[in-house]
């Protein structure tokens, strides 16, 4: 199961994302804006203004955020509770720490899940002691955090995530090829928009990056199918079987379309929307 630290909890942040992150309408946000400066819309509280009709008013790039605990982890452990509108003096350095967290709390989050359907014990305690020397990290300095080579840490984030991807499809398959072909890719990655993969067995399935916007994956089984950094904005999940695929994230339900037959991983809540 996913650790609670890894979960977004706006109470306790102060409102990095809104501020912290360039963003553009075109994006799904508000309006364009520069890195470093509030939205339009965030509230002396650290609130949003328009929190309750974000969905309604077409925002879905505030609606599929997620900083997965970053934003709090800063707010109460970095800083120990002081935030930016107080101390304006550390603010830049606050954000800066902000954006590098999210990316470390991003990767804890995805090794969790993986020690978490990984079977092979080998690859289970190197994801295991990487979980443990990432979250000491978390829990360094500003100055630490500014200084570390982020990109290392995704080369070996991503060395056993793509063990670990390899392992649990192998097992769904049996060691036969996943049926799934794809023509076209764009920059690398495998294009399915708007495909219509209802009747394509996607059990065990690389999915990998793919494009994935508006296709119809409905009443299909993705069991050990990998989803890492697929992009599934529109895509119908209606009736589909995601309870054992891998690397699902909230974000990626979030855009997508579902009902209450959708089977989701532990730990993802099911959007309110989908059941209007
Ligand atoms: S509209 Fe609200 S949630 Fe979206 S960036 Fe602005 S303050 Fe944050």
């Amino acid at each position: 199961m996913i650790n609670e630290s890894l979960r977004i909890n706006c109470e306790k942040c102060f409102g990095f994302c809104c501020v912290a992150l360039y963003f553009s309408a075109s994006e799904g946000f508000p309006t364009n804006k520069e890195a470093g400066k509030p939205c339009l819309n965030l509230k002396s509280d650290f609130t949003c203004k328009i929190h309750k009709n974000l969905r309604k008013k077409g925002l879905k790039g505030c609606t599929a955020y997620d900083c997965f605990g970053a934003g709090q982890k800063v707010a109460q452990v970095t800083y120990a509770g002081q935030d930016w509108q107080k101390a304006p003096e550390v603010a830049e350095e606050m954000f800066e720490v902000f954006l590098i967290m999210r990316q470390l709390h991003e990767m804890l989050w995805y090794l969790t899940q993986a020690a978490n359907v990984q079977t092979e014990e080998k690859i289970k305690t190197k994801l295991n002691s990487l979980i443990s020397e990432m979250n000491n990290i978390t829990q360094s300095t500003p100055e630490v955090i500014i200084k570390l080579d982020v990109e290392a840490y995704r080369d070996k984030v991503n060395y056993l995530l793509k063990q670990t991807s390899e392992a649990v499809r192998n097992k769904v398959l049996k060691g036969q090829k996943s049926s799934l072909k794809h023509k076209k890719t764009i920059a690398g990655r495998a294009d399915f928009f708007g495909a219509n993969l209802k009747k394509i067995s996607l059990r065990g399935a690389d999915l990998r990056g793919a494009f994935l916007i508006a296709a119809n994956l409905s009443e299909n089984d993705l069991t050990g199918a990998d989803l890492i950094g697929a992009d599934l904005r529109d895509a119908d999940l209606s009736g589909t079987n995601l309870e054992n695929a891998i690397f699902v994230t909230q974000a990626q339900i979030n855009t997508a379309k579902g009902n209450a037959s959708t089977k989701l991983p532990k730990g993802i809540t099911r959007p309110m929307h989908w059941d209007k």
